[in-house]
């Protein structure tokens, strides 16, 4: 079974946009690779961040995680720094990391204008990190969207360049390209993201907050009042609708919607209704995890131990190769 490694940033609780863009492949592939899936903290550090609530967020975001369907008999979850060989991995590969390969990765350009004021190293040697955080698990395979290729194409090339400097350690990483629709916030312009205050929280997936939520959503701005039609392949609503309604949802949505037989209002009421149907077991499992906190602790720790095993099992190997005081 091919290995998998993945990981988020700990946002807190996770909305639709992570869940389409993430979390819903994790977990399908559970059943196919051995998946390594972690919450990473280490990476969050480098933008600034309310010290007070990143406990709070790491819990958060594991519980959704548990309650969208990963499952901790199946994959590893825990939290990077729990397995501080993340970080020393990352040292040794930052020896063999071009600066200059650093300085060509758009991510970095477009955070250094974001976070002007605050354009730390960390920022910079941020995909040395990811490098490390794939090379210590060995993983073959790593769900990337579009935006990500680059920095899998550079961990790729970091751990070739310690296999010819040191010795074969690694192997080589594949992209696993996640064909995931697009998910744009309620503004119906911009990606779904929790900063930009256009998210769907998952927990507000209930009927009244839904419903209030929905309301906020653009829809074809051409379509003035009720009597107008509109056009459902240039409205956000009806790309929901691709993801979460039925065929024959979409076929009443676009025959009403073009000849006026409906109103937004209607449409947006069918979806609110398929939507709490699609996350009906998370919701489930969720109300459970709230009333039993504790237990999202323990699968995180037991993740860990999981973890750290391979992880020290790796970094033995690392610290013989490189001939260091400490190697076995
Ligand atoms: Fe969009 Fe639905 Fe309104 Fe048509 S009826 S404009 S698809 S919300």
């Amino acid at each position: 079974m091919k290995t998998v490694f993945s990981g988020i940033q700990p946002t807190g609780e996770l909305h639709v946009g992570n869940y389409i863009g993430a979390i819903h492949n994790w977990v399908k592939m559970q059943d196919q690779y051995r998946c390594i899936y972690c919450v990473v903290d280490y990476h969050a550090i480098t933008q600034d961040y309310p010290v007070k609530e990143m406990k709070s967020r790491v819990h958060d975001m594991a519980l959704d995680i548990l309650a969208l369907g990963v499952d901790p008999d199946r994959a590893i979850l825990f939290v990077q720094s729990a397995v501080p060989e993340h970080t020393e991995l990352a040292w040794v590969l930052s020896a063999v990391t071009g600066h200059g390969d650093l300085e060509r990765m758009t991510q970095f350009k477009d955070k250094s204008v974001n976070q002007s004021e605050n354009i730390n190293a960390g920022l910079f040697s941020y995909p040395v990190l990811q490098a490390a955080d794939i090379l210590l698990y060995k993983a073959e395979l790593v769900p990337v969207g579009a935006d990500q290729v680059q920095h899998l194409e550079l961990a790729r090339r970091i751990g070739r360049s310690f296999n010819n400097r040191w010795g074969k350690v690694f192997p080589e990483c594949e992209p696993k390209l996640t064909e995931t629709p697009k998910v744009l916030g309620l503004d119906g312009k911009q990606k779904m993201s929790k900063s930009l205050g256009n998210h769907i929280p998952l927990s507000a997936i209930e009927d009244k907050p839904l419903r209030k939520l929905l309301g906020r959503m653009v829809t074809d701005e051409k379509r003035v009042t009720r009597e107008d039609p509109g056009d459902p392949d240039v409205c956000n609503v009806f790309s929901f609708h691709k993801i979460f309604s039925t065929d024959d949802d979409r076929a009443w949505v676009r025959e009403g919607c073009t000849t006026a037989g409906i109103g937004c209002v209607d449409c947006k009421g069918r979806l609110v209704g398929r939507m709490i149907e699609h996350f009906a077991d998370y919701r489930e499992r969720r109300a459970a995890l709230v009333a039993n906190p504790a237990r999202v602790d323990e699968i995180l720790a037991a993740g860990a131990d999981k973890a750290r095993a391979i992880a020290q099992r790796t970094m033995a190997e690392v610290r013989q190769k490189l001939g260091l005081w400490r190697s076995p």
